[in-house]
């Protein structure tokens, strides 16, 4: 068990409710859910993944910690947005689920090689690097990301795609350099890290 998770364990007891509501991000609307099941009918995802939102909600609720931190349903969610349209009680649901499966990354129980995590840690490496994705660094590090033989063999597969973009002046090869890079990336560093400490402070994560 991480040390970050033995103290919230330590911390809220029999409270997750109350953990949910300090640590995860809008976590103090789950509270305002009336269990009608219009996001859970609304998700594209629906019949697809474990628990819905309207079931994870309820969860929490009932106490259900382990359940909810260790599910793979919220990396589930593609942002698509139609239950944060749909519900009748206005829950910023999406970003609800992005919270608790932040929340449950910090805190090591997220599930491990769950593929939508390893994409988002991916995105968020590459983006904070240089200030903005360079497409052809992420696309060979999600290719290359189960190792050299499985890189070659999703880059063969993809080629056509590859070679596509590139005709269609949408993929620079040169982009393997470094490609363009947001000015002062210093400075974006250090605003990143400034953020992630006020909100650890804000969240007692720090
Ligand atoms: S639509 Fe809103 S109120 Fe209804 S179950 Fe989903 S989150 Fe709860
Ligand atoms: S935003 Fe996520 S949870 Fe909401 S309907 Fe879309 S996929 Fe489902």
């Amino acid at each position: 068990m991480s040390d970050l998770n033995t103290q919230a364990v330590m911390r809220y007891k029999n409270s997750f409710l109350k953990e949910v509501e300090e640590r995860v991000e809008d976590g103090y609307w789950v509270k305002m859910c009336m269990q009608c099941g219009v996001c859970a009918g609304s998700c594209p995802f629906g019949p697809h993944w474990e628990h819905s939102p309207q079931k994870i909600f309820m969860m929490i609720r009932a106490g259900k910690r382990d359940e909810v931190l260790k599910t793979d349903s919220m990396w589930m969610c593609t942002s698509c947005y139609n239950c944060i349209a749909r519900c009748p009680r206005k829950l910023p649901i999406t970003h609800i689920m992005h919270g608790l499966a932040n929340y449950s990354y910090r805190l090591g129980l997220s599930p491990k090689g769950q593929p939508n995590q390893a994409i988002a840690r991916l995105f968020w490496n590459n983006a904070i690097k240089s200030g903005r994705v360079n497409e052809l660094t992420f696309s060979l590090a999600m290719y290359f990301k189960d190792g050299i033989v499985q890189g070659i063999k999703n880059s063969l597969a993809m080629q056509g795609i590859g070679l596509g973009l590139m005709k269609a002046k949408r993929l620079n090869p040169m982009e393997i350099l470094g490609g363009h890079t947001c000015k002062d990336k210093g400075s974006i560093h250090k605003m990143i890290a400034k953020a992630r400490e006020i909100e650890d402070r804000r969240r007692g994560l720090a």
